[in-house]
């Protein structure tokens, strides 16, 4: 079992100051959290600094990915190093997911930006169910939307500060390797975890 953030933001995001060098250093100072994905807004440069990084260490893994802003709400990509074609529709976004074997996930669905009960209307892979920035109430809105439609359920701190990074985590039934994670995630194989208090300054 391995437990990773699915979704942070780093300075190629225009609000988050966490640099992709602290997110690495952070990642591998972290007694149990040792994979990360870089999903900045409609930018991969992120994820790409970062991969570059974390290279040098094998105990870590960073998971490439982007988050889109689409009209009816954001969207993470897991698996990816590349924007998707325009325009940034919900349908281009699964379907350019689809299409490279990554993992569509909408982002918290019932906060700001959120795509709410509209994901009902499209064929992403999975649906975060615990963000770090979200209330609980909008959390667990989440988590019943993610059962009802019958998908897994992801968690990421959504972190755009240090002090943010692995709030929450998602335990996954994998090995330290992209492409088993992301196929792991699609089938399920994953649970959510709350992790405050464990990144140490
Ligand atoms: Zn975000």
């Amino acid at each position: 079992m391995i437990q990773a953030d699915l979704h942070i933001h780093t300075v190629y995001s225009a609000d988050s100051v966490i640099q992709p060098k602290t997110l690495v250093d952070k990642l591998v100072a972290h007694s149990f959290i040792k994979i990360a994905a870089v999903t900045d807004h409609d930018s991969v440069r992120g994820c790409k600094a970062t991969i570059e990084l974390a290279s040098a260490y094998s105990d870590i893994l960073i998971i490439p990915g982007v988050e889109i802003s689409t009209l009816q709400g954001d969207m993470v990509i897991l698996g990816t190093e590349e924007l998707p074609p325009r325009p940034w529709t919900p349908e281009v976004v699964v379907d350019y997911a689809n299409s490279i074997d990554a993992v569509s996930i909408v982002a918290h669905p019932y906060r700001e930006y959120g795509m709410g009960d509209l994901t009902r209307n499209y064929k992403v892979d999975a649906i975060e169910i615990l963000n770090g920035g979200s209330t609980a109430t909008a959390n667990n809105l989440a988590k019943e939307l993610a059962k009802s439609m019958g998908l897994p359920g992801t968690a990421g701190s959504d972190a755009h500060q240090i002090s943010e990074l692995f709030s929450v985590c998602t335990k996954i039934d994998a090995s330290l390797d992209v492409e088993a994670i992301l196929k792991a995630i699609k089938k399920g194989f994953v649970s959510t975890q709350m992790t405050k208090g464990s990144i140490h300054f």
